[in-house]
């Protein structure tokens, strides 16, 4: 089985990860016979969900369309909020972890300070 990427940042998603996928087929109307495409799936990560979501409207019909579905989702609850806040801790956290201790230090010091 092929791996599925992100298709915005081509970050790998595994299967039981959160993400949105996008279901897109084609049909014929008024034709016949009446035909329908293999449908394609497109994915992306909580973070380039809300992102797009949270960003400006993209260029093109379909991506437009794309874009309204994606801010349904993300608008309706913040489940996929929270995700991508999570993923994005993770990344900090990584990017952070010889200073992780300090950091947590300054911050108690901080919120002594002001209580
Ligand atoms: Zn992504």
């Amino acid at each position: 089985m092929q791996p599925l990427l992100c298709l915005r940042c081509r970050r790998e998603i595994e299967s039981g990860d959160k993400s949105v996928a996008v279901y897109m087929f084609a049909q014929t109307v008024g034709v016949k016979p009446r035909q329908k495409s293999t449908a394609q799936r497109i994915c992306f990560c909580p973070q380039c969900a809300v992102s797009l979501a949270m960003g400006m409207p993209p260029e093109g019909a379909l991506n437009m369309a794309a874009w309204e579905m994606i801010r349904d989702l993300v608008s309706a609850e913040p489940s996929l909020n929270q995700a991508a806040w999570e993923s994005l801790r993770g990344v900090i956290a990584l990017l952070g972890a010889g200073n992780e201790d300090s950091s947590a230090a300054n911050w108690r010091v901080a919120s002594r300070r002001v209580g």
